[in-house]
């Protein structure tokens, strides 16, 4: 569960790519407090890394469609 409205539909993520100015898809949620790589997840670590990263924000990933540039935006719910 989480509060980003990003998520829960509430508002659109558009942020201009800092490359060349175009506005960016939002790609959706990143876990970029875990290991993508990671082929298990513990619960227990799982639950401990919930409470570290809190619920008051939430990283996306966005993609530029006009140059390929790649970044993050972490999306905190006091903020929007
Ligand atoms: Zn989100
Ligand atoms: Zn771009």
């Amino acid at each position: 569960m989480t509060p980003c409205p990003v998520c829960n539909g509430l508002t659109n993520l558009v942020k201009d790519c800092p490359a060349c100015g175009s506005p960016m898809e939002d790609c959706g949620r990143i876990s970029s407090f875990t290991d993508p790589y990671g082929p298990y997840e513990e619960t227990a670590e799982s639950e401990s890394k919930n409470a570290v990263t809190g619920d008051s924000h939430c990283v996306h990933f966005l993609h530029c469609p006009n140059c390929d540039e790649n970044t993050s935006y972490i999306v905190n719910s006091d903020e929007i």
